[in-house]
């Protein structure tokens, strides 16, 4: 999803003025002095953040079977969910999830013959609840397949702040019609179905099949597969062929209208089909606005590979939220306006999550920024693709505001934790990313790495250490020193200078020994010059009667730079 941030106000700041400090917005990159903090993880928590527990490790997902009912009226959800596994281990319990609000009518359970076997002879199962954690007894060889049937039903979260707290979202249009989604990135699927809810074990597929009453209409993820209706009710049935993370898997109940389109792939030649729905009164402006999803997407397989669900298809839903990447069903609520540079932010942050968070998934959220600074740095790309190298810089610029490091990037393993409010897996994200390629300093490799690592794990759950060792590998250095330094540790590196008119003094100070991020000055800005700094201060003759003025190359890089005089004598007692 994207960050929650007002990008004009964003935008004239930083071109109206040079130095300023607001709540959260810095245009010079700052360092509290003291970190963030972490909320408590309450056992909820941990049941749900987990995921390397017995009772989840010992089997994996293939399919999940979602039949839903949902009754607008009492905001009310009934469901029947199945979910096909196969035994890993030995196993004598498993672990489900589901919001403790709702209620576990029954459970069943067979060992499958095949991962196709639809399975009869249901044994009814003991199950036992434990805060969001559904203990299920159950016997299972390893490679064995089997299957879960869950029966239930309940008043799922209304949604605080869709899509940042999430939840069910009951809203009527403007003709009065109810218009109904749900967000669940932050808080798990099982805040409204019964699933493994965890993010390293997708489904290799699943069926998504949403009743609704009247001549409403059930938008899901995948390809539309038909519907049957019966009395008052009719079912829609959608089919995604893909894996896929289960905070993607959603639904949208309203009147929609569907906008049909296609886009032949220049890379492949391959037609992506394109159905979007959207409410009816705004069916004119949203075939001419949501065209544009169509160059972004050409734009994105051309640097990061083939848009990964041909099968499935694209489409961009029109919800009563913001947005949000629901795979294959991209949730659309920016209204039909494009923001100050001429493009839908929205549709090109949200459809940048197909390649990065959908294809491939982090998998664990501390690693969330896989996801949010791709995608962010992704828009950068777009804009400099588009518009140019100084208006990527001014919008990456734009970003750097935002960036608080009150906390590391890479956040607490095993806690489910994202907190929306926190920037920095976005823009610093993004940030690394601009100054990674700036430390690989040749493009072709730099763009290499992202897609190989994009086409590579496609359809795979990865972690930022994957990342890692395919940037190791491709540019045939060890920048173990950059990821410890910028997804490790909070703070950002500051470049300590000071220059008494003959010399030139400098170190990075807030790094670590091993940190040996080269960086250029620019003398009276024309001429650069290459320093090696380390934590150690160093110096260099540069004369102020051959150069006045001395510029730091901190677009390009992610530090702070701050003067020292301290440096010189620090310098003096070194030599000794
Ligand atoms: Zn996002």
């Amino acid at each position: 999803m994207r960050h929650s941030i007002r990008l004009l106000f964003a935008y004239i700041l930083l071109f109206t003025f040079s130095s300023c400090s607001l709540v959260g917005i810095h245009l010079q990159v700052k360092n509290p002095k003291h970190p963030g903090s972490y909320p408590h993880f309450s056992k909820t928590i941990k049941l749900l953040g987990d995921q390397n527990t017995k009772y989840r490790n010992s089997y994996d997902v293939t399919f999940y079977n979602l039949n839903i009912t949902v009754d607008q009226k009492n905001k009310y959800l009934k469901g029947v969910v199945e979910m096909r596994a196969i035994a890993l281990t030995n196993l004598d319990t498993i672990q489900i999830d589901l919001f403790e609000n709702m209620i576990v009518k029954s459970i069943s359970y067979a060992t499958l013959m095949s991962h196709t076997e639809t399975g009869t002879g249901l044994i009814t199962a003991n199950f036992t609840r434990n805060h969001g954690a559904i203990f299920i007894p159950i016997k299972q060889k390893e490679n064995e397949i089997f299957k879960i049937r869950i029966e239930y039903e309940g008043k799922p979260v209304i949604a605080p702040k869709p899509p940042w707290k999430g939840g069910f979202v009951w809203k009527k249009d403007k003709e009065g019609n109810p218009w109904i989604g749900v967000t669940c990135e932050t808080e798990g699927a099982s805040l409204w179905w019964p699933c493994k809810d965890v993010t390293n074990d997708e489904p290799d597929s699943a069926a998504i099949n949403i009743t609704v009453s009247g001549d409403l209409t059930a938008v899901s993820n995948g390809k539309f597969l038909g519907k049957e209706t019966n009395g008052d009710k009719t079912t829609f049935k959608w089919y995604v062929s893909n894996p896929i993370n289960l905070y993607n898997v959603t639904i949208y109940v309203g009147k929609f209208a569907l906008i049909e389109d296609s886009l032949k792939s220049a890379e492949s030649g391959k037609v992506l089909s394109i159905n979007h729905y959207v409410l009816p009164a705004n069916l004119e402006k949203a075939k001419k606005h949501l065209a544009q999803a169509k160059e972004q997407i050409a734009f994105y397989e051309k640097i990061f590979g083939e848009y990964p669900w041909y099968s499935d298809g694209y489409k961009l839903v029109e919800s009563p939220y913001e947005g949000m990447e629901h795979q294959s069903a991209i949730a659309y609520g920016n209204g039909y306006k494009n923001s100050y540079n001429g493009f839908d932010y929205i549709i090109l942050h949200e459809s940048a999550h197909e390649w990065w968070g959908n294809s491939i998934s982090a998998s664990d959220l501390s690693d969330v920024w896989l996801h949010e600074g791709f995608a962010t740095y992704a828009e950068a790309l777009f804009v400099e693709k588009t518009q140019g190298e100084n208006a990527y810089l001014r919008y990456l610029l734009m970003y750097r505001m935002f960036i608080k490091n009150k906390r590391p990037v890479v956040g607490p393993v095993g806690a489910r934790f994202f907190d929306y409010k926190d920037s920095d897996v976005y823009m610093k994200g993004a940030w690394i990313l601009h100054t990674l390629r700036t430390v690989i300093a040749d493009d072709k490799i730099f763009f290499d790495i992202l897609k190989s690592f994009r086409v590579e794990n496609n359809g795979k759950t990865v972690s930022s250490l994957d990342f890692i060792k395919m940037v190791n590998e491709k540019s045939g250095r060890n920048l173990n020193w950059f990821f410890s330094q910028y997804l490790n540790k909070r703070e950002v590196p500051f470049l300590e200078f000071y220059w008494d008119g003959t010399d030139f003094y400098y170190k990075w100070k807030q790094v670590d020994s091993t940190f040996i991020m080269q960086s250029e000055i620019i003398l009276d800005g024309l001429v650069r010059i290459l320093l090696k700094p380390t934590a150690n201060v160093q110096k260099l003759s540069v004369s102020n009667k051959t150069y006045s003025e001395i510029a730091f190359n901190n677009y390009t890089q992610l530090f702070g730079t701050k003067e020292n005089k301290r440096l010189v004598k620090e310098f003096g007692t070194n030599q000794k």
